[in-house]
């Protein structure tokens, strides 16, 4: 343990301690307020915008996978979410490689080299 860690404890400890002497002011509202300082809120979001940004991935694999025909979307959607960084890379090299247009007739996106749309079958 650092000397800062310490001294960072015995600071809690004496808040806590000092909280606990004073009357009418309850310990929950003390341990929230020690919790604040320490940049709680901070915590709180980064682990939150990692789990919008896994989602919005799940959400553009699935897309993307539809897109170039691929038959196991749901199976590499779950597969990017179980192994999240490798997943993706394993599934960037292992699609159909291409550019994506828009279908003519149903206005999805499809593959430019595929013979039908695999979204509405025409050609
Ligand atoms: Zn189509």
């Amino acid at each position: 343990m650092t000397r800062a860690m310490s001294l960072g404890s015995v600071w809690l400890l004496s808040q806590a301690y000092l909280s606990a002497q004073r009357p009418g002011d309850d310990a929950a509202n003390a341990a929230a307020g020690v919790l604040g300082c320490l940049g709680c809120g901070t915590f709180m979001l980064i682990p939150l915008v990692l789990f919008v940004v896994q989602i919005a991935i799940l959400i553009w694999v699935v897309k993307d996978s539809k897109a170039r025909g691929m038959d196991g979307a749901v199976i590499w959607m779950i597969f990017v979410f179980l192994v999240p960084v490798i997943g993706l890379v394993i599934y960037f090299f292992s699609r159909p490689q291409g550019a994506l247009v828009k279908c003519a007739s149903c206005g999805n996106m499809r593959l430019q080299a595929s013979a039908k749309c695999p979204h509405c079958g025409n050609p």
